[in-house]
């Protein structure tokens, strides 16, 4: 599956968080700084996330159109440290009413976390919670490129130990490594 065109759509705000037009929504979440703007961007070939080295930058959620008939929604990442407490509790209410509102409407999510530290605690307290509201859902085990061979194929392991059915896809969006293999995993479930 080639991915031709992405195209920004909008960003989206808590009050119309939960839209629904019929187009299949394929959702991106991590903990701030994980590398997925990095990821959306070489998954769609393309720059159209912003990248940033400041975790907590980005505080919408923002769509992305994909061959003119999925959308890639990025979420804000979760876990920030430099966001004062009213912002950091309007991003989780934000992430909580996209994800888990009754209505929300996603065909698939993608959760990523970083192979070099692996699951934080709150990447399991997000995986727990996708997991008990019956969500479907892949872990991008991200920035692999940064790991010796042994470290890595440890964390593999304990990742994929940890996600029982749900599939770990290693790859890294410097190398673009594992790309294709999400890109394909994404389009070939969609219909
Ligand atoms: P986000 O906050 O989750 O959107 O993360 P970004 O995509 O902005 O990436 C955070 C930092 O990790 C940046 O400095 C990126 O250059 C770096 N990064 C992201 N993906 C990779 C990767 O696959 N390999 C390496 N080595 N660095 C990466």
């Amino acid at each position: 599956m080639k991915i031709k065109s992405v195209k920004f759509i909008k960003g989206v705000v808590r009050e119309d968080a939960l839209f629904s037009d019929g187009t299949p929504q394929i959702a991106f979440i991590g903990r701030s700084n994980v590398g997925k703007s990095s990821l959306i961007n070489a998954l769609t070939a393309s720059s159209v996330s912003k990248t940033s080295s400041f975790p907590g930058r980005t505080q919408e959620i923002n769509v992305f159109l994909i061959n003119e008939s999925v959308y890639f929604v990025d979420l804000p990442g979760y876990g920030f440290t430099r966001v004062a407490g009213a912002g950091k509790q309007k991003i989780a209410t934000l992430i909580d009413t996209y994800l888990f509102h009754p209505d929300a409407d996603q065909r698939k999510i993608v959760l990523i976390i970083d192979a070099n530290t692996g699951m934080t605690e709150q990447d399991k307290s997000m995986f727990d919670e996708l997991q008990s509201r019956g969500k479907d859902f892949i872990i991008a085990l991200s920035k692999i490129d940064r790991m010796n061979q042994s470290d890595f194929h440890h964390r593999l392991i304990e990742v994929r130990e940890f996600a029982g059915d749900h599939l770990v896809f290693p790859c890294s969006s410097k190398s673009k490594k594992g790309i294709d293999a999400i890109v394909d995993h994404i389009f070939s479930n969609l219909s």
